[in-house]
């Protein structure tokens, strides 16, 4: 980079800083005293030579040059603006009175600071208190006893500029040529040193952006590469919205999905750092018109920045007013295929008070990553869930169970299946219809989600109106525990809106106790099921070992 390099030439420069006249003054031994001086600030300057430079740095040199240069105080004075008037403002200042020179301002305009700014050269002013035109300086000189000031200027860079200026008073020996030679040295120094600074917290300011723009292509990365790895649109949805609060340090996010009929925006999943009473399980009767819109409107990643006051509002008021409900202040669109499939809504932030622009860049960048691992993890789902109850197909389930089979003989661990049959299935057809019939099955496999410990057990679709469970790591008697909540809750539950009301049987089979194949265990729990069944419905059986039989 540009800028490295010249902060590295210029330190550079520093070191090469020419000291050969100076050298060859100081090289005579026995030198009488302002020799003497010369000599000191040269080997002063090769000691610091190596040092990094920095404010800390630049008050040495003058607290260092003070004492080599005979005098009270030493004042660095930049050039700036004060309400309207260019002049120097004393910056670092060591020595005496330094708080009366701080609150000093040496105006541009006055002639010594003309003449020294126009030939660049240093200027020895003597007797300052009585016969100095600067009434600053004049009055300076009485307050503080200084009878004698010396200037050297100093060019930071090309817009920058600024005054050494040291002061004496009458006791101390009059500065001459050498020392006006000295502080035009330092001057230099000094210049060089700004300069780098400068150019420093230049490079690292860049650094800085450079590191938050690699962090957020980092996050961004690591995101997609999470959320390609998930194929569960669940998992998915909560993974946005956690990372989303995280990231953008808001405190709700809600990832809102169009159902499948895509007449329905729904909230998939949300987070809320301060819970307020919002329902979040939300629904909204959406509009081609309003998904049309959003697309038209989104082509280019451009987001509604604020709900409140954008034509999406004026346009949708219902659905502007519903996400306001929610908390929501900026909504996302998430586009997969020229396909609008739902919205990423995000609340206010806690920590800093707007959104800047870096924000809406990384919510462009990751709505289309979000809208894509959606769509995968649907059409996945599509192909191993039941489309009625949303549960794993029989062909599916089996597979799955192939799997725990084999991880449960390597680890030596056991695992149980239940299989169901609704009771009396075809009565409820045969009063109520078909429909109805669906529905019921639809909430079946909502009660057994509630019962079912999520990310451990697995629940199939084994015929119309048979399902089996997968309970692993759990031994014949928690099965039967597990199951016979279930019966229980399905007994007591109101399907249907409460006109129908049902029972299950169900069949327990138990590895290894029962077999070591799929086959065998799926055979036992089936013949289970059909004791159940036969003795009397309503009911969990399991097949008892021959040596438990007491006789
Ligand atoms: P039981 O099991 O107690 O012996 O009696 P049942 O009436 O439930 O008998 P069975 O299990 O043999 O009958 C299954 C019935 O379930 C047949 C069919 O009418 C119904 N069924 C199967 N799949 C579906 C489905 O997807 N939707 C609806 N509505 N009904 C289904
Ligand atoms: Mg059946
Ligand atoms: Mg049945």
């Amino acid at each position: 980079m540009d800028l490295e390099k010249n902060v590295k030439r210029e330190m550079d420069g520093l070191s090469n800083l020419d000291l050969s006249e100076l050298k060859e003054t100081s090289r005579i031994d026995n030198l009488p005293s302002r020799f003497q001086k010369t000599k000191t600030f040269v080997e002063f300057l090769e000691d610091i030579r190596g040092m990094p430079p920095d404010e800390k740095y630049l008050r040495t040199l003058l607290e260092q040059f003070l004492g080599i240069v005979a005098g009270q105080s030493i004042t660095f004075l930049p050039y700036s603006y004060f309400r309207s008037m260019g002049g120097y403002i004393p910056q670092t200042v060591v020595g005496k009175g330094a708080d009366i020179i701080r609150s000093c301002l040496f105006k541009e305009d006055e002639g010594y600071i003309r003449e020294i700014m126009d030939e660049n050269k240093p200027l020895i002013l003597t007797d300052i208190k009585e016969t100095c035109d600067d009434v600053i300086l004049r009055e300076l000189g009485r307050t503080l006893d200084f009878s004698t000031a010396m200037f050297a200027p100093v060019e930071i860079c090309k817009n920058e500029k600024g005054i050494i200026c040291i002061f004496a008073n009458a006791d101390q020996e009059p500065y001459r040529e050498t020392d006006m030679k000295l502080l035009q040295v330092l001057a230099q120094v000094v210049g060089l040193i700004l300069n780098n600074l400068g150019m420093r917290k230049q490079l690292e300011k860049q650094n800085r952006e450079l590191d938050r723009k690699t962090f957020d292509l980092y996050t961004v990365y690591q995101v997609s590469k999470t959320l390609s790895s998930i194929l569960d649109t669940e998992e998915i949805t909560m993974l946005i919205a956690d990372m989303l609060t995280e990231v953008m340090t808001v405190e709700r996010v809600f990832v809102m999905l169009l159902e499948d009929d895509e007449s329905y925006l729904k909230v998939a999943a949300h987070k809320l750092l301060k819970p307020d009473g919002i329902i979040p399980i939300a629904s909204i009767k959406v509009t081609d018109k309003m998904t049309n819109w959003l697309m038209q409107h989104v082509s280019g990643g451009v987001i509604i920045k604020d709900l409140f006051n954008e034509d999406f509002n004026t346009a949708f008021p219902e659905i502007g007013k519903f996400l306001n409900d929610l908390g929501i202040k900026i909504v996302v669109p998430m586009i997969h295929k020229y396909k609008f499939i739902g919205l990423l809504a995000l609340g206010r932030k806690y920590v800093g008070r707007r959104f800047v622009d870096r924000d809406f860049e990384f919510l462009s960048t990751i709505a289309p990553l979000a809208a894509n691992a959606i769509s995968n993890a649907r059409l996945y789902e599509l192909a191993i869930l039941d489309g009625l109850t949303r549960v794993f197909l029989g062909r599916y389930f089996q597979q799955r169970c192939k799997e725990e089979l084999k991880r449960a003989r390597r680890y030596k661990q056991v695992f149980s299946l239940v299989m169901w049959d609704i009771d009396h299935f075809k009565e409820v057809n045969d009063t109520y219809g078909h429909l109805t019939g669906d529905t019921v099955l639809q909430e079946f496999s909502t009660i057994f989600k509630i019962n079912y410990r999520q990310g451990v057990d697995l629940i199939g679709r084994y015929g119309g109106e048979e399902f089996v469970m997968l309970l692993p790591d759990t031994p014949k008697a928690g099965a039967k525990i597990m199951a016979e909540r279930l019966r229980k809750n399905v007994e007591e539950f109101d399907f249907a809106g409460g006109k129908v009301h049902l029972t299950i049987s169900g069949g327990i089979s138990t590895f290894p106790e029962d077999g070591d194949k799929y086959e065998e265990l799926i055979e036992q729990a089936d013949i289970s099921l059909y004791d159940a069944k036969r003795a009397g419905r309503n009911k969990v059986c399991a097949r008892i070992k021959q040596k438990d039989v007491v006789s």
